[in-house]
């Protein structure tokens, strides 16, 4: 079985990741190291590789594994980074990210979530990563700067304790806009300034909390969403 994953594991990273232009070698490696089937419901594990997401559970999803790939890549991490992620879901983007950071935050609303995933994590043997419960909006101040923030959640606009956590030349990578579509963007701090760039459309859960969307603003939570 574990040799069945890993050969589906090694298709995804040739076929949607490298496939689709991403390929830089610590990068795929990362993404054939995470076993992401540990990351899914036991019910669903055999298409825990399949070119899309899937559902977790409390109306939350896991991103497609190329999307995962490639915030982690715009977060042009070298190894001797804090990263903070925001909307752990479950944890498997943050084991992806703690294979190439020295260190790992990540920030859930939901403690089922939350506590699914670090025990993930645990098994798995993750070290450098820790889970925290709470609004991820306001950032994970005792632990900042951070040179890297990714948001797996879509946001109205970045929310500025996020901005403020940067380190100087921190990169913020963040999906904003409202359903249908939103668009992933970097935000790249430079001092006191940020430049932005627009990367691709996407489609991600809402981001709820104090500088999310409200339950009125996009009620339904349950659509198709990377
Ligand atoms: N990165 C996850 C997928 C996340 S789905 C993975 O690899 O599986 C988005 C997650 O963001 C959901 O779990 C949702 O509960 C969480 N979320 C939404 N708003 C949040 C907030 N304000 N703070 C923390 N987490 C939030």
């Amino acid at each position: 079985m574990e040799k069945d994953f890993e050969k589906l594991r090694e298709e995804m990273v040739t076929k949607q990741i490298q496939g689709r232009g991403l390929t830089e070698p610590r990068l795929l490696q990362a993404m054939r190291s995470v076993p992401r089937h540990r990351f899914v419901p036991l019910e669903i594990q055999d298409q825990a590789y399949h070119d899309g997401p899937l559902p977790i559970g409390s109306g939350q999803t896991i991103s497609q594994p190329y999307i995962v790939a490639l915030m982690t890549s715009l977060a042009q991490l070298s190894g001797n980074e804090n990263v903070l992620e925001v909307g752990t879901g479950s944890g498997y983007q943050a084991a992806v990210l703690a294979s190439l950071a020295k260190t790992v935050h990540t920030i859930e609303l939901f403690s089922g979530l939350a506590g699914w995933a670090n025990q993930t994590l645990d098994e798995l043997g993750y070290k450098n990563v820790a889970v925290h419960i709470g609004d991820g909006t306001l950032g994970w101040p005792a632990a900042a700067p951070y040179q890297a923030i990714l948001v797996t959640a879509a946001a109205p606009h970045p929310p500025q304790p996020l901005l403020d956590q940067l380190d100087r030349d921190g990169r913020l990578v963040i999906p904003v806009g409202d359903r249908p579509q939103q668009y992933l963007q970097v935000w790249q701090r430079q001092g006191q300034q940020f430049d932005i760039e627009s990367i691709i459309p996407v489609a991600f859960v809402p981001l709820r909390g104090e500088m999310g969307w409200k339950e009125d603003q996009w009620p339904d939570s349950s659509i198709r969403s990377y």
